[in-house]
């Protein structure tokens, strides 16, 4: 068969090849906004989680120092080595008592310095030297005597160090808020897609952090590059979807065009009798001659006529192709005539009566219809009413590819059949497997307890041949014998030459297969 012409996806199905692209890119862009959000968030909460730890072990240092008020030396001793603060002072109304750095002094507290009296909290404040370095204190206060106060101090490029985030890639500014108490003006804070908040729950400030758009950017780039494959990969398979189905469309169009141009024709595969050897029946084999593609083969074009719901006018032409092909015959003797029917077919009323007036017509040139059913189409319940009716009208039923499909043993009984077609497959394996052909012999023995004839397709060899006769197989189809042929040359087989007096149409060729 030549090539069909390839069909190229059409502008709407381009419109669908190119769409998963940017709906991926979309798709990809949404996913990793969130997946940078969530890694934002997980990011703050951590550096919250060590600000708070930070937080409470100043407080229990001031707690230790409030209780420990007239003993500097022990506070000193107790914050030696702290990693933390950085100084701890004790603090009486307006004086400096103890400080961890100096020990015992008595001097005022600055201004830029909260005072004893002062609630609990945090407070931030700039030490006036040269570098003014604005540092966090943390303030507690005797609860029992508000006069004495300890705040401990934390420098802040140190407690940038202990969280590190200055050398976190993914930050670009770091803010800590005080909620209150803060003696600096407050940064205002704007809103932005890229700054990430989270408060404490513990304590009185909250933190914001500032996306590095660099890293956002190659995130960004990581999921949508990542999704490409995924869009291509998805825009090839919708492609050779497309041209696939385009390509099943218009090989329909094509045959619906050839059925009415009459392009299709039949061929006739004899049926012997086993032990004489004499043509019995024949089964119709629809053929196609393609003017461009050549001869299409019928496992090709019968799913598509199936498929696109051609299959009934496809079994029409062939009722009607063998009528015309045996209209001019006269035989002198009774031949079957095998024709391959879908049950879809059947499921029509008309369908039936055409069938019974055909069957009729048949009988008339000395032709026994018989319906060729597959063993897969049997299965469903359309399929048994069909061959119940067909048994009705007095046509034969023939089992095709028997052994193909799963019918149940019940199924077979209920069915009123005439002909069991066993399946080429099994017959392949004569003098294959070992000596017999277990399954095949099984098949055999089913069919004589049912009572019922058997045809053994697909014979090609004389070693099968003498094997079936053995096992008393009545009827043989097959390469062996015979290959599908035009009628013009089967007519011969069945009756003596000089008997015909026939006219057909002769351009078929023969042993089409
Ligand atoms: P099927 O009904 O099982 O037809 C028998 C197939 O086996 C035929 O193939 C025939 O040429 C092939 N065959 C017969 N003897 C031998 C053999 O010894 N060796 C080998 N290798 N093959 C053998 P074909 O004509 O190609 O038909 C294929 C299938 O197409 C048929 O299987 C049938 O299911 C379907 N078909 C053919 N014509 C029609 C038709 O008019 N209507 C419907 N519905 N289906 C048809
Ligand atoms: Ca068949
Ligand atoms: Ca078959």
């Amino acid at each position: 068969m030549k090539k069909n012409h390839r069909a190229l996806p059409n502008q709407f199905s381009l419109f669908w090849l190119i769409f998963p692209i940017p709906l991926m890119i979309l798709l990809s862009g949404i996913v990793s906004v969130l997946y940078i959000g969530s890694e934002y968030r997980a990011l703050i909460e951590r550096y919250v989680a060590h600000i708070d730890v930070i937080v409470t072990n100043m407080h229990r240092e001031n707690k230790m120092a409030l209780n420990n008020i007239g003993n500097c030396e022990q506070i000193q001793k107790s914050l030696r080595y702290s990693s933390t603060i950085e100084e701890l002072i004790l603090v009486n109304k307006d004086r400096i008592t103890c400080s961890s750095f100096e020990g015992e002094i008595s001097q005022r507290v600055s201004a830029y310095r909260p005072r004893a009296g002062l609630e609990s909290g945090i407070y931030t404040f700039n030490i006036p030297d040269e570098y003014h370095i604005q540092n966090y204190i943390v303030l507690d206060t005797n609860p029992t005597n508000p006069e004495w106060s300890a705040m401990s101090t934390v420098d802040r490029y140190y407690f940038r160090a202990l969280l590190g985030y200055s050398s976190d890639l993914r930050v670009k500014k770091f803010s800590f808020h005080l909620h209150r108490y803060s003696q600096l003006p407050t940064e205002r804070q704007e809103w932005s897609p890229t700054i990430f908040k989270a408060s404490s729950q513990r304590y009185n400030y909250s933190i914001s952090v500032e996306a590095n758009s660099s890293y956002i950017w190659r995130i960004l780039g990581i999921f949508i590059l990542g999704s490409l494959p995924i869009s291509v990969t998805i825009s090839l398979t919708y492609c050779l979807i497309a041209v696939w189905l385009k390509r099943n469309r218009s090989m329909a169009t094509h045959l619906e065009k050839g059925l009415k141009k009459r392009e299709l024709f039949l061929v006739y595969q004899p049926i012997i009798t086993s032990e004489t050897n004499e043509v019995c029946g024949v089964e119709a084999l629809l053929r196609w001659k393609h003017p461009v593609f050549g001869y299409v083969r019928p496992d090709i074009f019968i799913p598509i006529a199936e498929e696109s719901s051609l299959i009934n006018t496809v079994t029409d032409y062939v009722l009607e192709r063998a009528l015309a092909d045996f209209k001019h015959t006269n035989l002198n003797k009774l031949l079957h005539l095998g024709i391959n029917v879908p049950p879809s077919y059947l499921a029509d009323e008309e369908n039936l009566k055409r069938l019974q007036v055909f069957k009729s017509q048949l009988l008339a040139l000395n032709i026994k219809l018989g319906v060729e059913i597959t063993e897969r189409q049997l299965l469903n319940e359309q399929g048994q009413l069909a061959v119940a009716d067909l048994h009705s009208l007095g046509i034969d039923i023939l089992i095709d590819d028997f052994g193909t499909g799963t019918t149940s043993l019940s199924v077979l009984q209920n069915i009123r059949f005439d002909y069991l077609k066993i399946d080429k497959c099994f017959i392949d394996t004569i003098g294959v497997t070992s000596v017999n052909a277990p399954v095949l012999n099984s098949i055999i023995e089913l069919a004589n307890n049912l009572d019922v004839k058997t045809i053994a397709e697909g014979v090609e060899t004389s070693e099968q041949h003498s094997y079936l006769v053995a096992k008393g197989v009545p009827y043989q189809q097959g390469y062996y014998h015979f290959k599908p042929m035009t009628l013009r040359h089967v007519l011969p087989l069945i009756k003596p030459k000089s008997d015909d007096e026939f006219s057909l149409d002769t351009t078929n060729p023969i042993n089409i297969e």
